[in-house]
């Protein structure tokens, strides 16, 4: 898979991305929403099979709040150093509805994920919903934010 894949339903989607899901989903349940009420979770799978979940936490002091990926990412990044990202999948619903409801990783997680790429020197794959409940697979996150900022703009 070197290019973004389409899916017009879940169901077409593999089967460790339709577990993602499901799970990213529960995650959702402990979001803490209560300004946007959109409640976002996501679901990281390891090299080992380790499942780590994120989801959303705000703040009134709104530019506190971070994303569920970003939850999950820092968590696994502290609790497994060693291990490397195959996929994550994020999802989102409203606070009125437990259907789900597009939701792309915004460009702060986009270069957080770049980050773990770099780290693990191994491509994470990434999984959402986009508009028209089309699901999106992206096979890096290079993809999801070219000519990112790196470690080579420090060190050069
Ligand atoms: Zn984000």
């Amino acid at each position: 898979m070197n290019s973004s894949e389409r899916f017009a339903s879940i169901d077409e989607l593999d089967s460790e991305s339709k577990y993602l899901i499901h799970k990213a989903k529960e995650a959702t349940q402990h979001s803490y929403a209560p300004y946007s009420r959109f409640h976002v979770g996501a679901a990281v799978i390891l090299d080992d099979n380790t499942l780590i979940l994120g989801s959303n936490q705000e703040n009134a002091a709104y530019p506190l709040c971070m994303c569920a990926e970003r939850v999950a990412l820092y968590s696994l990044g502290h609790l497994f150093p060693e291990k490397k990202i195959i996929k994550i999948a994020v999802v989102a619903h409203k606070k009125s509805s437990k259907d789900l409801t597009p939701a792309a990783p915004c460009g702060a997680c986009r270069q957080v994920l770049v980050e773990y790429e770099h780290r693990q020197q191994a491509k994470i794959q990434i999984v959402f919903m986009t508009d028209n409940m089309v699901w999106m697979k992206y096979p890096d996150a290079e993809m999801l934010l070219p000519g990112s900022f790196g470690n080579v703009h420090l060190l050069s």
